[in-house]
């Protein structure tokens, strides 16, 4: 394979070194003396030494000490950005790539065209650009279009410890393109930062680096914080949180309050809780986000009505009319923020309890005490709603920021002076075998809980309030597992084996996902057509070894220059004919947003918001049966209703108002439109003579058009197929109207919000599984066992030669028993797999 053992770049000669170069940069000098306070800045030489000396270096620092703001600025400096090449950057968060490129560009007196940024679906960099800073996928299919990334003279890998799964591909391949380039007499330097002492998990894995490369580490100026652990640990962490931010504004000196929480919808609940006990600092009109629906707005004008008559006296010129509710989706541009979004789109169990109405509603006098600065942050937050934390408080107020996870050490907030720390963390749990994915709050890691206690520290000695004992906090675990252990690793195969790495396996990973993950990963490859399958009696034994090695295929990469998941990917790749493109990318983005519906399943704080949401829940209801349609369109399913709610939309001009009317997500459509313009794109690309053209508007598909486009979900989902129980095979009554799935031994139910939810089709396929309540099937479509043979042959067995009676389904063997020589639709781009 490209990849050399990285002892070459070892052997090899040094290039001779070259003359310092030093290329100056005009900050102005408030900005410098801000810079000089950073104890990175003393580290300047040493970092740029050993960069000097060796092709890899990692930093580490404290979060805060400056890693990410200024070495790219020392690179600049020293010529790395000179004679064309490009210092890049990679964030593992959206938030941290476009936040940083800002803050770089403002401290160097640089305009964007210079220091930017790329994330997946936007960004501003140019021909001009010398600093760039990207999410590390970006970098990953940067790495497709050109294996030896010679744009770049230097790389830095931020926050490497987070262990993001990009960032770990990243460090293994890096390690061996850094012995690349240096034979070819191109020399890259790659620098991985880290924000906790850990960097053993890089400098001790000798299969990734067999010479440890060198650790500059960057002297935290850390005051020492107190660490004060409750007696209990209360189930009710938000409510406890209150109660500690209460306690300490008002008995506590001066100094900045930073609260950890799990997710968006409890730092919204906790901000509003707050402000309405202290409504003083109240100078502006809330701006924890946008009310995106009328029962949003509806409380949000009662809290401030509330707010406001407190505040009367205090601040009379403030008018109701001077707070405008923030239109739905303002604003909002990052896409990141995998939580938020989905905790707001699957709508999960763990929100219902939040609404801050009911239970601690209005309970707290407002308080005379100081004014407290209330300000939310998390990943989904516009930057310039993020951007005030960093602003000083309004004079005399005390800033108070409740954050979700991003604050632990993407962003550093200022003046923090005491962290309440719920303990918790949200995180996205999958299940390996059955892919049945769950939001769950798990507790957070030693590391940490040390990490948001460090937060405290910054400027004076602080405190940190831990909200659950200190038994429980030596029952944590030390470090969080890596992301690689925790999710599927499909799409990740699918970009290696594009890359030309057959051996998974032997993948020098940083820490290597779990075996039977990659052999998963492989298997659904295989199915999808993907990887060519090898043969039987081999497989056997490679499955055994876990030693899969099975190569690319022509489908597999086509499907590996999509940037969606392979499931997706394949329906792109098999829509060409019959003009099936357009839609197809269109329910392929619809998918990826995941919720395009505002969730309308939750509990009303009053009989009259519980009319209101009956009666949207009704005209929604009305709108998803119009958008289903008839006949074939509505044996689509839930894909179709995305179809025709993105083109009624479009229609409408992809109003907030009509998202508002018909209960769609404003922001999931603005989204849904940017990712059809980069689908639009990369379809031409690997198709010129598609030649599409980015249309939002597209007349509905015609009866033959969602035929094909029926089979084409049910190719790219074909894992995802459940059959519907039938009374004779009914095990008891928990199986009435439920499906049964290949992988899964509960049954399964079409998810009441379906279109299908009646209809109960014998087979389908479906997005995705969610446990809730129940195990529900989301994004629903019914596909003829007819087809089944052709689109998925591997849940078949195939008889000898027959007179062609129909395929049927034998429940003995748990599978679709046809014949060879039946005749089977054809679907678009050769299916490699499909020999029927
Ligand atoms: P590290 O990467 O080591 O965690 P950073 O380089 O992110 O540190 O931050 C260095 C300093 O710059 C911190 O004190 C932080 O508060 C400050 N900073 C970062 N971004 C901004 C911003 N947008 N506005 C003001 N200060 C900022
Ligand atoms: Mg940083």
């Amino acid at each position: 394979g490209p990849l050399a053992p990285p002892a070459a770049a070892a052997a090899l000669p040094r290039p001779p070194a070259k003359p310092a170069v030093f290329v100056p940069v005009h900050r102005s000098p408030e900005m410098q003396e801000e810079r000089l306070r950073l104890p990175i800045l003393s580290e300047e030489q040493a970092i740029m030494e050993a960069v000097a000396e060796h092709p890899i270096v990692i930093v580490c620092g404290e979060t805060g000490s400056g890693k990410t703001t200024q070495v790219p600025q020392f690179l600049y400096e020293a010529g790395f950005a000179s004679d064309g090449g490009v210092i890049g950057v990679t964030e593992p968060r959206r938030v941290a790539a476009v936040a940083m490129s800002q803050r770089v560009a403002k401290e160097m007196n640089l305009s964007s065209r210079v220091v930017s940024y790329q994330i997946r679906y936007e960004g501003n960099a140019t021909e001009e650009t010398k600093i760039k800073f990207m999410t590390d996928g970006v970098l990953l299919r940067e790495i497709q279009k050109d294996f030896l990334l010679r744009r770049y003279k230097v790389l830095v890998l931020d926050e490497a410890h987070e262990r993001s799964v990009h960032t770990d591909i990243l460090v293994g391949l890096l390690s061996r393109i850094v012995a690349l380039r240096a034979k070819r007499l191109l020399p890259l330097k790659l620098l991985i930062m880290s924000a906790t002492l850990r960097a053993e998990d890089f400098t001790q894995n000798r299969r990734l680096f067999p010479t440890p490369p060198p650790v500059v580490r960057v002297e935290a100026r850390q005051f020492p914080v107190t660490v004060h652990f409750n007696k209990r640990t209360l189930e009710d962490y938000s409510g406890e949180c209150f109660r500690k931010v209460c306690k300490i504004h008002r008995a506590l000196p001066a100094g900045g309050i930073l609260v950890f929480l799990t997710g968006q919808a409890e730092v919204h609940a906790l901000c509003r809780r707050l402000r309405r006990a202290f409504p003083h600092a109240r100078r502006r009109p809330p701006d924890d986000g946008p009310a995106d629906t009328p029962e949003e707005t509806r409380r949000f004008k009662k809290s401030r009505a509330r707010a406001q008559k407190a505040q009367a006296a205090a601040l009379p010129q403030i008018s109701l009319d001077s707070y405008s509710v923030l239109p739905a989706g303002e604003g909002d541009e990052d896409r990141e923020a995998e939580m938020d979004e989905e905790e707001a789109a699957l709508g999960s169990d763990l929100d219902l309890d939040l609404g801050d109405e009911g239970a601690d509603g209005g309970e707290e006098p407002p308080d005379a005490s100081l004014p407290l600065h209330v300000l939310p942050l998390y990943s989904l937050l516009s930057p310039e709603k993020q951007a005030q934390v960093f602003q000083p408080p309004p004079e005399g107020a005390r800033l108070c920021v409740v954050a979700t996870n991003v604050a632990e050490t993407s962003l550093t907030i200022p003046g923090v002076k005491y962290v309440v720390d719920c303990g918790r963390v949200k995180r996205r749990h999958y299940d390996r075998v059955t892919g049945v994915s769950s939001f769950r709050v798990s507790w957070v890691s030693q590391a940490a809980a040390d990490q948001r206690a460090g937060r405290a520290g910054r400027t004076e000695p602080g405190h940190c309030y831990r909200l659950y004992s200190s038994a429980v906090f030596s029952d944590l675990e030390p470090f969080p597992p890596p992301e690689m252990a925790r999710r599927p690793v499909e799409d990740l195969v699918l970009q290696m084996k594009a890359l030309g790495i057959e051996r998974v396996v032997n993948f020098p990973f940083p820490t290597p996902p779990p075996a039977e993950a990659l052999l998963a990963a492989e298997e659904l490859l295989v199915a999808l057509g993907a990887l060519q399958a090898p043969p039987k009696a081999e497989r056997m034994q490679q499955l055994q070894r876990a030693r899969l090695s099975c190569p690319i295929t022509a489908l597999g990469r086509t499907m590996a220059t999509f940037p969606v998941a392979p499931r997706y990917a394949k329906m792109l790749a098999l829509s060409r004919p019959d003009g099936c493109l357009p839609y197809a990318i269109t329910i392929v983005a619809a998918m990826t947003v995941r919720e395009l519906f505002e969730e309308l399943d939750r509990p009303a704080a009053s009989d009259e918001e519980l009319a209101a949401l009956r009666a949207k829940r009704a005209r929604v209801a009305q709108a998803k049966r119009a958008w289903a349609g008839r006949g074939a369109a509505l044996q689509l399913g839930d894909l179709m209703v995305l179809l025709g709610a993105v083109g009624a939309c479009e229609y409408a001009g992809c109003s907030p108002q009509f998202c508002e009317a018909h209960g769609l997500r404003y922001k999931a459509m603005l989204e849904i439109r940017r990712l059809r313009g980069q689908l639009t794109t990369a379809v031409n690309a690997v198709c010129p003579e598609a030649r599409l053209f980015v249309d939002p508007k597209m007349p509905p598909p015609s009866e033959h058009q969602v035929t094909c486009l029926r089979q084409i979900v049910a190719a790219g989902l074909g894992d995802h197929l459940a059959r519907r129980v039938q009374s004779e095979d009914l095990l008891d009554d928990t199986w009435r109207n439920a499906y049964k799935t290949p992988l899964l031994d509960q049954p399964v139910f079409i998810h009441p919000s379906s279109v299908l939810f009646r209809e109960l089709p014998d087979f389908v396929v479906y997005q995705e599984v969610v446990e809730t309540t129940k195990m529900y099937m989301k994004g629903v479509s019914a596909v003829e066992i007819r087809w089944i043979p052709a689109l998925l042959p591997s849940y078949c067995q195939f008889g000898p030669p027959r007179e062609q009676p129909p395929p049927a389904y034998c429940p003995e063997r748990g599978r679709v028993l046809c014949h060879r020589d039946s005749v089977f639709y054809r679907v678009g781009w050769p299916l490699p797999a499909v020999q029927v």
